[in-house]
């Protein structure tokens, strides 16, 4: 009983997700494998729903949290100034901002992704003035009330159970290659003011659905969405927790746009060991916070500057480990394609190693997604009706473990034809 997974289905409230696909047991993990406590190793193309870029336990990142704990240096969150946040804020400057000429400051929202989502529609509501923000079909923005509003799912939207404040839900179908980028009608709404329909205070998108389904924003409809933005002079929120932190080929996933978001949203790989921490990124004339208007305990945990720190140093100094993301996404999208077309047009989706396969029979990703883990493959599903077979493959993931990551997925594909 002590080693089997009674203990989590006797006692643990919410074993309803992730350990319902895999009830097993993981003990140890390095790089993109995974080890259960009876000694089965996955090869994890999970990556902790995207905290786990660099892979488990990256040995310069480990290293630096060790050092870090070995000198009774400051371990807890609240905001005050530390050496470790000092060298975070001068990397991120130094390695991030500096380099393409981004001026916004750092705010610290909390340690998870829906924390730096509810800051930044606080933050934007604050400076605007208006209250209402816009959001996307399939967006999915985090599972607390604010961020909730902004989520397009209706399953997770009515487990809240109460009305959330106003939003409106905007068709995101640009993704689709061909299409005229129609943000006309948007326009049009905007500009009749007469008719009471209130200008929003924001807009808040996805580069690339993580958990809508894959669905990537072409970069003429994104410089169209700033465009706008930019002429109504409604705030642009870039929700990069799930895409951003190099998982589409650059830092941010909005790059290959070359649009400037005024407010941008980072969690999961922020850290790089997988510790819980997110920033916002504001344009500084939204810095507008009085003291104390928005705050909480967990802020600034050291240990996670002192990763994240030691990520961007290892990883972001130059090009050079960007460049492979972007051969990798080349590949994964090369073998994706083949298996696709051998199961008779399962389509690409995605974006760089945020990528996958939609299929058109609805229960099939789920049903090769569980053939995938039988064959020591960690894949999950995405999309309105987990239709989509999603691979989110460490950044540092060889060619070697790709390869044979896209081999087990081609044997799961065939297994539930
Ligand atoms: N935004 C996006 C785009 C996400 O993918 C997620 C998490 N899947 C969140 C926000 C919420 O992050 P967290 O689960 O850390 O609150």
């Amino acid at each position: 009983d002590s080693t089997s997974t009674a203990v989590f289905e006797r006692r643990e409230s919410d074993v309803r997700s992730y350990c319902r696909s895999w009830p097993v047991v993981f003990e140890r993990a390095l790089g993109a494998e995974q080890t259960t406590e009876d000694g089965t190793t996955y090869l994890d193309f999970f990556s902790g729903a995207g905290a786990l870029n660099y892979g488990h336990n990256h040995p310069a990142l480990k290293r630096a949290l060790q050092d870090y704990l070995a000198q009774d240096t400051v371990v807890h969150a609240m905001d005050m100034f530390t050496p470790a946040k000092r060298d975070f804020l001068l990397a991120l400057e130094e390695l991030v901002l500096r380099p393409r000429g981004m001026g916004h400051k750092v705010q610290f929202p909390g340690p998870t992704g829906t924390n730096s989502v509810e800051s930044a529609l606080k933050v934007a509501r604050k400076a605007t003035g208006r209250t209402d923000v816009v959001s996307f079909t399939n967006a999915f923005h985090g599972m607390t009330l604010g961020s909730l509003a902004v989520t397009g799912n209706s399953l997770k939207r009515e487990g809240a159970g109460t009305p959330l404040y106003h939003s409106m839900t905007a068709p995101y179908d640009d993704y689709l290659d061909g299409r005229t980028p129609d943000l006309h009608w948007l326009e049009r709404v905007w500009a009749d003011s007469g008719s009471g329909v209130a200008l929003p205070a924001a807009v808040i998108v996805e580069t690339v659905q993580g958990e809508g389904g894959l669905n990537a924003a072409r970069a003429e409809w994104l410089r169209a969405l700033a465009d706008l933005c930019r002429r109504f002079e409604v705030l642009l929120i870039v929700d990069d927790v799930q895409a951003g932190c190099g998982r589409t080929g650059t830092f941010f996933s909005f790059e290959e746009a070359g649009i400037d978001p005024d407010i941008i949203c980072l969690s999961k790989s922020l850290s790089g060991l997988g510790l819980p921490f997110a920033v916002t990124l504001l344009r500084p004339e939204l810095d507008q916070w009085e003291p104390g208007e928005h705050n909480g305990t967990f802020r600034g945990f050291n240990p996670a500057f002192v990763t994240a720190t030691a990520a961007l140093r290892e990883f972001w100094s130059d090009d050079t480990f960007a460049e492979t993301v972007r051969q990798r996404g080349a590949r994964l999208r090369e073998g994706l394609e083949r298996i696709g077309a051998e199961a008779g047009g399962a389509a690409y989706r995605g974006r760089g190693l945020l990528a996958g396969l939609a299929f058109e029979d609805l229960s099939r990703a789920e049903r090769v997604a569980a053939a995938a883990f039988d064959r020591g493959l960690l894949v999950e599903t995405s999309g309105p009706d987990s239709e989509v077979v999603k691979l989110m493959p460490p950044l540092t993931v060889t060619e070697e473990e790709l390869d044979r990551g896209l081999q087990l997925l081609a044997e799961a594909v065939r297994a539930t034809a």
